[in-house]
């Protein structure tokens, strides 16, 4: 049986002597494994529309629930990231963080959307990498039911905190801290309390759009990380790849 879905290869892996399997994020069934066949060789028609980070239409053959790519139509390739090894790090660790987000048969428009539209922001010209990181990554969290609860101190309600708490999601001000009370807290001014407010609720088109000073945007950074990794209790190669190459400011 043969059906079209729209998808973003998330990863690729080489199968037998010129095949792939690809990790695909679609529109239609969510996650799903992919086999292409023959994708390697040289004159591959499926080769421009399967590879990683490539956003396509493709038409697939099913058979007892496996699927084979049968045509690949790439309608987004993101080329300028192709062409800047950082940009292609910190991409294939949006990809990872999605594909660690996604499950097979669940379809989620909501992480499929994000996805897409960090790759966009990271093709504009000199693209803000510290701050579409940490738009992605702070997104990503709420999506997967991670969403902080910001609205003011966990103590006593004041709608001006200073730190948040990493394992709980939660914000304080210094003064509320207990004595002897342990977990992370990272430190947020005005500003980066305000920027994560901003990304826990804006429209998802205008993720990507909000201004922010050096030290703020640190602290964002800083805290978006933290805050995922943590939830999620665990790390990500591609994300360590990317801060080896040392990370442009923003
Ligand atoms: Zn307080």
């Amino acid at each position: 049986m043969y059906t079209k879905t729209l998808g973003l290869v998330l990863r690729e892996t080489e199968y037998r002597d010129s095949d792939k399997l690809l990790t695909v994020l679609t529109r239609a069934r969510g996650k799903v494994t992919l086999r292409a066949r023959g994708v390697r060789s040289r004159r591959s028609p499926l080769k421009s529309g399967c590879q990683l980070l490539a956003y396509s239409e493709f038409t697939l053959f099913e058979n007892r629930g496996n699927f084979v790519v049968d045509e690949a139509v790439a309608q987004e390739l993101f080329l300028p990231l192709r062409q800047d090894i950082e940009l292609l790090a910190l991409a294939s660790y949006f990809a990872q963080v999605a594909e660690v987000l996604s499950r097979e048969e669940d379809p989620d428009e909501a992480l499929l959307s994000l996805t897409l539209n960090a790759l966009s922001a990271l093709c504009r010209p000199n693209p803000p990498q510290q701050k579409i990181k940490a738009a992605f990554e702070m997104r990503a969290a709420c999506i997967s039911g991670y969403t902080p609860l910001l609205d003011g101190c966990a103590v006593c309600g004041n709608t001006q905190p200073d730190r948040f708490l990493v394992r709980s999601g939660t914000v304080q001000c210094a003064a509320c801290r207990q004595l002897g009370e342990e977990g992370l807290h990272l430190p947020l001014s005005p500003g980066s309390l305000t920027a994560l407010r901003y990304l826990a609720t804006c429209p998802p088109k205008r993720l990507f759009s909000f201004s922010l000073g050096e030290q703020s945007c640190r602290e964002l950074s800083d805290v978006a990380e933290t805050y995922l990794l943590t939830q999620l209790e665990r790390g990500f190669f591609t994300l360590d790849f990317y801060k080896s190459l040392g990370v442009r400011p923003v």
